[in-house]
């Protein structure tokens, strides 16, 4: 036998073990997760494609959840996130405007019920929140779309300092809070000076002790490593993400980030399937830049272990149409899962369960 099928032999018996593990409601060891992300042969891919597959039906059946969001107020940002273009840094003619009144919010809830949406959520172009009348503001807003009924209101509203805050927005009615780690402790300050990972980690420790969950992902593509992205993964694992949104740097012509190359699509699709081995109770949401980074492979997402899709478009940029995401969806035999607004499916603790060593792993079929 030659050493590259002794080779690939050995990293099929290796991901059957780990794949065998999550579904029996083990972990994967972060030592684990570096053979993932480090797997390059195509037979080696296509193999952890359909285990982050497997693993996302095994935990999500056949329902796929919807989101959208509304931009609550755009542009002339105080942050100088280099991926973005809505910072007041750099010059990129995106909209600027105050914070939405109830007309359009109520408009796109109605929309995002009709395209079985579950959950809309409203994102401010801002620092953060602090106690005051935009607070007052924002949490009519929330109460407008919880008293309306037609889709979970959700936020996503900057760094939060004060507990306080957080307590009033639950009370309003809010469920889920979108706020990103975006990338690893060592890359963020790459991409942000203005503020800090650990601002963004308070904010959630505030958040969770409100009991609000947690949406909270970020974004692959901005010249990170593999090594990032999985220390990303651990984060959110660690600080109790429900929601995980994967972007995909779309290069904003007038920001620092404008001339980064576009990940290729197969290593969109693994790191999908790793966050799934990492996280395989978590929503883990397809988001900003499928589009134009994946092509023709959107639909491959699901089969990498996403259970979970931004529809509509971004906040400054532009998605495909929602009727062909759900057609997209029928096609997969799948469903949006606009029923269930709950996050009861993550709740169950995770308990590690030791890996049998690869040589002792049981034969494939
Ligand atoms: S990502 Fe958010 S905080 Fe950063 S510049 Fe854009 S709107 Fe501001």
């Amino acid at each position: 036998m030659s050493e590259a099928s002794i080779d690939a032999n050995s990293n099929r018996r290796r991901l059957h073990a780990l794949g065998e593990r999550v579904l029996a409601g083990g972990e994967v060891s972060r030592e684990d997760a570096g053979f993932l992300f480090q797997l390059s042969s195509p037979g080696d891919l296509g193999d952890l494609l359909a285990w982050g597959n497997r693993i996302r039906e095994h935990f999500k059946g056949n329902k796929i959840h919807l989101c959208s969001i509304v931009n609550a107020k755009a542009g002339s940002c105080s942050e100088n996130c280099k991926f973005c273009s809505q910072s007041s840094f750099y010059q990129t003619g995106s909209p600027k405007y105050g914070f939405v009144d109830p007309e359009p919010v109520k408009t796109t809830s109605e929309e995002a019920s009709r395209n079985r949406v579950t959950a809309v959520g409203l994102v401010a172009a801002w620092k953060g929140l602090n106690e005051g009348p935009m607070l007052d503001e924002v949490c009519d807003r929330i109460r407008e779309m919880a008293k309306d009924g037609k889709v979970r209101p959700d936020a996503s509203l900057g760094i939060i300092k004060n507990p306080n805050v957080a307590r009033r927005l639950k009370e309003a009615g809010l469920e889920c809070y979108g706020h990103n780690l975006e990338s690893s402790r060592r890359f963020f300050p790459q991409h942000c000076s203005t503020h800090s990972f650990e601002d963004r980690l308070e904010t959630i420790r505030h958040l969770k002790a409100a009991g609000i969950k947690i949406c909270s992902g970020g974004i692959i593509g901005m010249g990170e490593t593999w090594e990032d992205r999985l220390d990303l993964a651990f984060s959110l694992r660690e600080a109790g993400a429900n929601v995980v949104p994967i972007n995909i740097l779309n290069p904003i012509p007038g920001t620092p980030f404008e001339k980064i190359p576009p990940l290729p699509p197969m290593t969109i699709l693994q790191t999908i399937a790793c966050f799934r081995f990492i996280l395989p109770r978590q929503e883990i949401m397809v988001a900003g830049g499928r589009t134009v980074n994946l092509r023709d492979l959107q639909s491959m997402v699901f089969m990498a272990g996403a259970s979970a899709l931004m529809v509509g478009n971004y906040l400054t940029t532009l998605n495909q149409s929602v009727e062909k995401d759900l057609q997209m969806l029928q096609d997969l035999g799948l469903s949006p899962d606009w029923e269930n607004h709950g996050f009861e499916d993550q709740t169950q603790p995770i308990t590690f369960k030791p890996a049998a060593p690869p040589e002792q792993a049981p034969a494939l079929a």
